[in-house]
């Protein structure tokens, strides 16, 4: 098992700046979630660890070993894409073999960690078997043994659930994690999507326009985003954003917008009073009031949508200033009426302020 590190890597195509001047330090045994749009320079991060991408300057290790211009056989490391091709004429087992034969392994070797990986699996009844006589999953699975039994030190993913149907995803995102915790290598996986991020990152990397947005748990991210992009990527519903100005008066600072006067208890502010901000609160920090709670420091919005799922209802809401604000609340109770005004409320500490030009957070 080895960490990898990042220095000072970037990746220009032509006109198109992939990935900029990255420093990415991930941590032995850890598994590292890189996030982002499309294009966001992802998968150009991952291939360059690889070996499949030359960086256009910086410098990659693996463990102490600078790798930066090894060939991806020389670097120890296992990929899984989202086209997990398998050789459609070898059986399973041929096809997890194939990797160990070309490196001469002796045959007993390769039989000891075919089983090994394939009952860590849970394919060993599969081996036998041609891939076309397997289901999406199953052939994941062989993809992900393949990978397993060259034992190396980083196992590099790059959105290896996404050919997958949504039940089979959350399923097999969960045998991920498992199998993760059970190897203890690490694991730098490559996805658009936040919630895979959320639930399979010990640490997250948000990027956008190949450039790293923020680091950090999955807490860490969700609970202090560090500007309004990983805000609204990070979450679902996304969080909802309301444009307005912080006054400071008597000491206390004030985030007004049309019909909205909210008086903020942070004290410390990274901004200076009257200026364009927007405020950020995430749907399920919302929650609807009434009677003698509603009179202070509420939005007041109008509903246009109410969505129930089951578990949880989602209203729509427009502010006073025309801006949607989307509610998540529990279960199927207090659903409000379409067109009926409500007032909504969220705890301090869960509020977000934005610098409305530059977008970092403020509070
Ligand atoms: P996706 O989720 O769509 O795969 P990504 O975040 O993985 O996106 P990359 O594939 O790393 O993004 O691409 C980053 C940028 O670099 C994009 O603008 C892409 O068009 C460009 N790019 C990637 N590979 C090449 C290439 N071989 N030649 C030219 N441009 C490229």
């Amino acid at each position: 098992m080895a960490g990898v590190r990042l220095e000072g890597v970037s990746k220009v195509f032509g006109n198109t700046t992939a990935v900029a001047r990255t420093d990415l330090e991930i941590k032995d045994g850890e598994f590292l979630v890189l996030v982002g749009p499309s294009g966001c320079g992802k998968s150009t991060t991952l291939r360059m660890i690889a070996g499949l991408e030359t960086p256009t300057e910086g410098d990659i290790y693996i463990g102490e070993r600078k790798v930066t211009h090894l060939e991806p056989k020389d670097r120890d490391i296992a990929m899984v894409f989202q086209n997990y091709a398998l050789y459609p004429h070898m059986k399973v087992f041929d096809n997890m073999a194939f990797g160990l034969r070309l490196r001469k392994l002796p045959k007993k070797e390769i039989e000891a960690r075919v089983k090994e990986a394939a009952e860590i699996l849970g394919i060993a009844h599969l081996l036998d078997r041609y891939p076309k006589q397997l289901s999406g999953g199953q052939r994941q699975r062989v993809a992900l043994g393949r990978a397993i039994v060259r034992h190396p030190q980083v196992f590099l993913m790059d959105e290896p659930l996404s050919n997958l149907d949504a039940k089979l995803r959350v399923q097999t995102r969960a045998e991920l994690i498992k199998l993760h915790q059970r190897l203890e290598t690490t694991v730098i996986y490559v996805t658009h999507d936040q919630t895979e991020a959320m639930t399979m990152g010990t640490r997250i990397v948000v990027m956008k326009d190949g450039v790293v947005q923020q680091v950090g748990t999955p807490r860490e991210i969700y609970n202090n985003p560090g500007n309004i992009f990983v805000a609204g990527f990070i979450g679902s519903p996304p969080m909802n954003f309301i444009k307005g100005t912080l006054e400071k008066t008597n000491g206390k600072w004030l985030f007004k917008a049309q019909g909205i006067t909210l008086t903020l208890l942070a004290t410390d502010m990274a901004t200076s009073p009257n200026k364009d901000v927007i405020l950020g609160i995430r749907p399920e920090s919302l929650s609807i009031v009434n009677g003698e709670n509603s009179k202070n420091e509420c939005i007041s919005c109008e509903v246009e949508v109410v969505e129930n799922i089951g578990s949880e209802t989602i209203i729509h809401a427009r502010t006073p200033g025309k801006e949607e604000v989307v509610i998540k609340a529990s279960g199927f109770e207090k659903a409000p009426q379409i067109g009926a005004v409500i007032k909504v409320k969220a705890s301090q500490g869960n509020l977000h302020l934005f610098d409305g030009q530059s977008g970092t957070c403020v509070k």
